[in-house]
């Protein structure tokens, strides 16, 4: 039979990465039944991703950048650190990759801007912090924590959060950074579409926005945090805010339950989907897969509204629900045992 040690160990062998020198050194502290109640879940959009549109490249690439920011949260958890540094370090990842739509790959406002989002929520004492319309911050997801930790504010935007960066120390940068050719080139295509009024496929209309990425932590206290990260909707325009910088749409988190969305975030504020979801789980006491499956699947879908959610409960029970085609998701739950999934399957 596998120890938790043991079982970890393998999981982590799983992933194909020796980055926890600690753990497999036996002078370091044995891993305890405490230590191995440890969950991480991430996602890094939802939309018609098909298999079809895929090159086995891209595919690893893909897997690969969720497989890093999945084993660097995953560290910082089975090393004791807190759900909230778990979650930033995997977003930041996330954030730095070109793949996604957030920090540097952000997709493009109709005025030829990358204007980014982000939000996070700590659930033990309901802390929270966000950001909209920021240009210049490397990784959006740590400004949304300094809110939360250093201002009396829950949501700051657009120059006074930039202002806020400067005297936080927060990394900025020339806003050239965050350009990638992929999402100019939607951002084009857009631009065209819009012009003759056309409606473009499914698919490809998707390809406008999906990469937002998001984590949700469950830490050796107990304590679950939760985070998002966006450059929102290609051609957005007018100071478009969509669901990920706000807290109960995009993001949410209590001591029972933590949520991450990704999807037409119209739908996700108008919906309250993350605090929806938890709030079955409180007040109906329905397990967080129900819960999630309820909201995305018949309530959302119902109204039009399409993506999906990821998220965690207190027990570590880790829920990946979404109406799309696929989702690029990862996790690695309590027992210590890893998924990396794109299509729905
Ligand atoms: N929810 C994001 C927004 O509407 C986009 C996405 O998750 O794909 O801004």
């Amino acid at each position: 039979m596998l120890t938790s040690n043991n079982k970890f160990v393998a999981s982590i062998l799983s992933l194909g990465l020796i980055v926890l020198a600690p753990i497999a050194n036996s002078d370091s502290p044995a891993v305890t039944d405490k230590q191995t109640k440890v969950a991480l879940v991430i996602h890094g959009g939802a939309g018609t991703i098909l298999k079809k549109n895929m090159t086995a490249e891209k595919e690893k690439a893909y897997k690969d950048a969720l497989k890093e920011a999945l084993v660097a949260g995953y560290h910082i958890l089975i090393n004791q650190g807190s759900s909230t540094e778990a979650i930033k370090k995997s977003i930041t990842i996330m954030e730095n990759s070109p793949l996604f739509n957030a920090g540097k790959g952000a997709v493009f406002t109709h005025e030829g801007k990358n204007s980014l989002d982000a939000s996070i929520m700590v659930g033990n004492d309901l802390s929270a912090g966000a950001i909209a319309g920021v240009e210049t911050i490397k990784n959006p997801i740590l400004l949304a924590d300094k809110v939360r930790t250093d201002s009396v504010h829950v949501m700051m935007s657009g120059q006074g959060a930039e202002e806020f960066a400067k005297k936080q120390n927060i990394e900025q940068v020339d806003p050239k950074y965050f350009f990638t050719q992929r999402r100019w080139d939607s951002l084009q295509k857009a631009l065209k579409s819009d012009a003759k009024q056309a409606v473009l496929p499914k698919d490809e209309a998707d390809n406008f926005k999906f990469g937002t990425v998001g984590a949700v932590a469950l830490d050796t206290n107990g304590v679950i945090a939760a985070g998002t990260s966006t450059g929102g909707m290609t051609n957005k325009r007018y100071g478009r805010i969509g669901d990920s910088p706000i807290i109960g749409a995009g993001t949410y988190a209590n001591d029972q339950c933590g949520i991450s969305a990704t999807g037409h975030g119209e739908y996700f504020i108008r919906a309250a989907v993350t605090y929806d979801i938890c709030a079955l789980v409180a007040y109906k006491e329905m397990s967080i897969n129900d819960a999630a499956d309820k909201v995305i699947h018949d309530k959302l879908k119902a109204m039009g509204g399409d993506g999906g959610v990821v998220g965690l409960d207190n027990q570590g029970n880790i829920m990946m629900s979404f109406n799309t085609a696929g989702m690029y998701r990862a996790s690695i739950d309590t027992d210590g045992n890893v998924t990396i999934k794109i299509y729905n399957n």
